[in-house]
């Protein structure tokens, strides 16, 4: 993978305020993907690819990341970059809104990073937990919100937001299949572990 490429495709993002995931939380899901070695990770929301890039170098031989985007911009942007890093073999950009997409997938996944529409978060689960393989994990980013969650905040435009991440870390919780914890790295990400 041409990591210069790489830096550059990071830069634009940032210079262009895409929300692209933080150092901080692709330490700790690069330290998971080192001992996962998945064969296949789902990933929800692409933006310009940046993270799939990142992820595509702890997979096993042959493993693949399915990823979905909606917005049409950014999927010829993700397509481009994935092409200038080198990866395009391994990575399948899926164009569409997840909420209908997922639905028509029936793969197992090894890893599912789940970064798109808040308010989605909860069928974004059910869909990941269709989906994931024995021992499976399961990330969830900005889960935390700018902090929304964990604090009483329940105004504004973000109210559907908050509500629904609470709901997604509620079900987590309560599952009793699954381990999670919640770090406090970049806008806060969740880890599920399938026991
Ligand atoms: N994972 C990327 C950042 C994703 S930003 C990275 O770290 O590099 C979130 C993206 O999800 C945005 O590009 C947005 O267009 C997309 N998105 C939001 N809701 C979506 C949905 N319902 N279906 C598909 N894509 C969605
Ligand atoms: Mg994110």
């Amino acid at each position: 993978m041409d990591k210069k490429e790489l830096e550059k495709i990071k830069q634009k993002a940032l210079d262009e305020h895409i929300p692209i995931i933080m150092d901080d939380t692709l330490e700790v899901v690069d330290k998971i993907l080192k001992e996962v070695k998945p064969k296949r990770i789902l990933e929800i929301g692409t933006a310009v690819g940046y993270s799939a890039i990142c992820f595509s170098e702890y997979l096993s031989e042959d493993g693949e990341i399915d990823t979905i985007e909606r917005d049409e911009e950014r999927i010829i942007e993700a397509k481009a970059n994935i092409e200038k890093v080198g990866v395009s073999n391994k990575i399948n950009i899926y164009s569409g809104d997840a909420v209908e997409i997922l639905p028509t997938l029936n793969n197992k996944y090894d890893v599912v990073f789940i970064d798109a529409a808040k308010g989605k978060y909860p069928f974004f689960l059910k869909e990941a937990l269709r989906m994931l393989d024995t021992h499976g994990v399961i990330l969830a980013d900005n889960i935390l919100y700018k902090g929304y969650v964990m604090s009483d905040y329940n105004k504004h435009k973000q109210r559907t937001a908050v509500r629904n991440l609470r709901e997604y870390i509620k079900e987590v919780t309560e599952n009793p299949n699954i381990e999670t914890e919640i770090l406090e790295v970049g806008d806060g990400l969740a880890i599920s572990r399938m026991k």
